[in-house]
């Protein structure tokens, strides 16, 4: 079957690899219909982050079931499906907490499409791919739903979610101020949609780049350019930048006792934080990697209800044969889908 693997810093390609088999009674075999870019993807093409090739890219994606093992019960074949992109058996301790990108049955950091560090599960853009603890991994589409607005619900568009959702829940119509930028720019996105839709009566999106900044505003976010020292200050804030300048923006401008969410990587060992100020405001800061299968009810619920579409986030549509050319070239979210 053909697999899209990572080469090297601008080179993907095609290659033939063999077709995964069901491997325990709780796989499934799964044929990708769609694929998204994530943030990270961009960063590992252009040779930012430290993921050195070959490896098969790819962790945002929706499939359909082409086969699966006695104890899968809670899809069947030909059902279209998100697959999370982290592997998670739903049973564990952590699982169960909802920590699924931490799952205690698989080694740390299991996902597809990030190569030895993720484990060798394969990747999305893939003729076949084959998800264990299905019953826990795999969550049915509702038919009504468009690609466009779920390709990235198991990865980028959960990780906006965490970023504002649990505060706006408790306080709905909070300002918020996002900075964005960070590989393709799409998680910054995300949550300004998402805090739109739940509620915010003022979203602020800060980046350096005008066309995402166009496409904040038309998500119903006030844009801001440039990397200001601080603003408001803010409740919520959310740094999606990966660039201390951002980290720094978000984090001196969260009022007291607030809370500042980073979705960035910073791959440098060490990056400064202004802690005094945080201890004397009293600032909540989190950052780590999602757990997206947890949220991934969460965002189909938002985008059952019509209030919130990726559609103005993706910004290339390509065929899934022009993997190779579409990934090196994409801004900030591709969506791949096959004829
Ligand atoms: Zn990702
Ligand atoms: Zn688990």
């Amino acid at each position: 079957m053909r697999q899209l693997f990572f080469i090297r810093p601008g080179v993907l390609e095609w290659r033939d690899v063999p077709e995964p088999k069901l491997e325990g009674s709780g796989d499934a075999i799964v044929r990708p219909v769609a694929a998204a870019s994530c943030d990270l993807d961009i960063a590992i093409i252009r040779g930012e982050a430290p993921f050195l090739g070959p490896f098969p890219l790819g962790h945002d994606f929706v499939a359909e079931v082409v086969e699966i093992a006695p104890d899968v019960t809670a899809v069947q074949k030909g059902d279209i499906v998100i697959v999370a992109g982290s592997i998670s058996c739903g049973k564990c301790g952590r699982c169960r907490r909802g920590l699924t990108g931490d799952c205690a049955a698989v080694p740390f950091l299991s996902m597809y499409g990030i190569g030895a560090l993720g484990g060798d599960w394969g990747g999305a853009v893939s003729d076949l791919v084959r998800v264990p603890y299905a019953n826990a991994m795999l969550v049915p589409l509702p038919s009504n739903l468009g690609l466009i607005d779920v390709t990235s619900v198991g990865d980028n568009a959960a990780d906006a979610w965490h970023t504002v959702g649990p505060y706006l829940d408790a306080a709905p119509e909070a300002p918020i101020l996002i900075v964005g930028g960070a590989g393709g720019g799409s998680i910054g996105l995300y949550a300004v949609a998402i805090a739109r839709a739940l509620g915010s009566a003022q979203v602020d999106y800060v980046d350096y780049d005008s066309k995402r900044l166009e496409v904040a505003q038309s998500l119903g976010g006030s844009p801001i350019e440039g990397w200001p020292a601080s603003l408001g200050p803010y409740p919520i804030t959310v740094d999606a930048s990966a660039d201390k300048r951002g980290l720094w923006c978000a984090i001196r401008s969260t009022e007291g006792n607030g809370v500042c969410t980073s979705t960035g990587i910073y791959y440098a060992p060490e990056t400064p934080l202004p802690l005094q100020e945080m201890y004397m405001k009293g600032i909540t800061f989190k950052t780590g990697r999602i757990h997206a299968r947890s949220l991934i009810p969460k965002m189909l619920e938002l985008v059952s209800s019509g209030s919130f579409s990726s559609a103005k986030i993706v910004s290339e549509q390509s065929d899934w044969d022009d993997a190779p050319r579409a990934f090196c070239e994409y801004t900030t979210k591709l969506l791949l889908t096959r004829s």
